[in-house]
């Protein structure tokens, strides 16, 4: 069979190829307009049964195309990042509104199974830890350009429903909670490989705000094996569901452990939003998933695992050679 992965030159994209080229006999064709995404990313991958286009997902004939010849779809394709969307929002909007409506619309033609990579940040500013996904959603003001991310998400969110509704397209949608792990960058603002690329260079660790706002970070490889599974599973078909790890830690604590495992000399500082994103930035403050639905369909869970995340992102980059101090496989203690 052909699985079309778009986006399968970034991170989590290149970690479900890798995941399918090693768990099925799937052939893969990877779309990826190489923005965010990387060609490095796949560069270890040589096999004849994976195929990597250079375009853009809001090309709707090259969806079409794409489309039509694969067996199942994971769109996985999307402006992210919050620094990203900050700071191009236009573009950042049709990416991820187009692109979704082109591949759903697409995939209809032949009902083709779609897999669409939706987000926690769906949830916006909610204080009703831990999220469900019938939860209320709560954002900030349209001139809170963060938000206009959660938006597009959420009505992509919409488009799968209708289409899953009113064309029986076999489709279900993930929610990521910040997925981590090797391959991620820093470039695009996301903390934890900003946090260990800063502690091995002896830089403070920015931590934004006060930094007891809290986040449920999962690691890549139980995101990819679940993303494979719910789409492979009838029952999860119409549905959203929320995937990530239920035990949040503060970025305080982050910072601490990141430190701590890298046996750094850096300092934290604590660094105030509207200089890190911008005037009139909004943060949500707490993040955690409720896992209910996700048990009861799969069956499984993640587990928190901020040490093995940690282990993994340090170890890529320090060749393999762990900082002093700790073995890697040394509990790291986050409260
Ligand atoms: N953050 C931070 N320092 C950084 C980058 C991010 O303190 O250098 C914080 C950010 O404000 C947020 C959390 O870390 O509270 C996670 O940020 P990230 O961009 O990784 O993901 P988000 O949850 O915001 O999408």
């Amino acid at each position: 069979m052909t699985v079309l992965v778009t986006g399968g030159a970034g991170f989590i994209g290149s970690h479900l190829v890798d995941y399918l080229l090693g768990e099925t006999t799937d052939r893969i064709v990877v779309l990826d307009d190489f923005s965010t995404g990387s060609a490095d990313n796949l560069v270890h991958l040589e096999t004849d049964r994976l195929t990597v286009e250079d375009g853009d997902v809001r090309n709707a004939d090259l969806i079409a195309d794409l489309v039509s010849d694969a067996d199942a779809v994971y769109h996985l394709a999307a402006a992210v990042g919050v620094q990203t969307i900050v700071e191009n929002p236009l573009s950042s909007l049709r990416t991820n509104l187009e692109g979704t409506e082109n591949v759903l619309e697409a995939a209809t033609a032949d009902g083709t199974p779609t897999f669409l990579a939706s987000s926690s940040e769906i949830y916006g500013k909610s204080e009703a830890v831990p999220f469900a996904e019938t939860d209320d959603r709560v954002y900030g003001p349209t001139s809170t350009t963060r938000w206009s991310y959660a938006t597009a998400k959420a009505a992509d969110e919409f488009l799968a429903f209708a289409y899953h509704d009113e064309h029986d397209l076999p489709v279900v949608v993930g929610r990521y909670f910040n997925i981590v792990g090797p391959r991620q960058t820093g470039q695009y603002g996301m903390v934890i490989p900003t946090f260990v690329e800063q502690a091995l260079a002896g830089e403070d660790l920015t931590v934004y705000g006060d930094g007891t706002q809290t986040r449920s970070f999962t690691h890549v490889a139980d995101a990819v094996s679940i993303t494979h599974e719910l789409l492979d599973t009838p029952a999860a078909h119409g549905e959203v569901v929320n995937v990530g790890a239920p035990d949040p830690t503060s970025i305080n604590d982050l910072a601490e452990a990141v430190i701590d495992r890298t046996d750094s000399d850096s300092v934290i500082t604590h660094v105030p939003f509207e200089e890190a994103y911008g005037p009139d930035f909004e943060e949500p403050d707490q993040r955690e998933p409720d896992v209910t639905k996700l048990r009861e369909i799969l069956g499984w869970a993640p587990e928190a695992d901020l040490d093995r995340i940690l282990h993994d992102v340090i170890h890529e980059r320090t060749d393999g050679e762990q900082p002093t101090g700790q073995a890697p496989d040394e509990e790291v203690t986050t409260q």
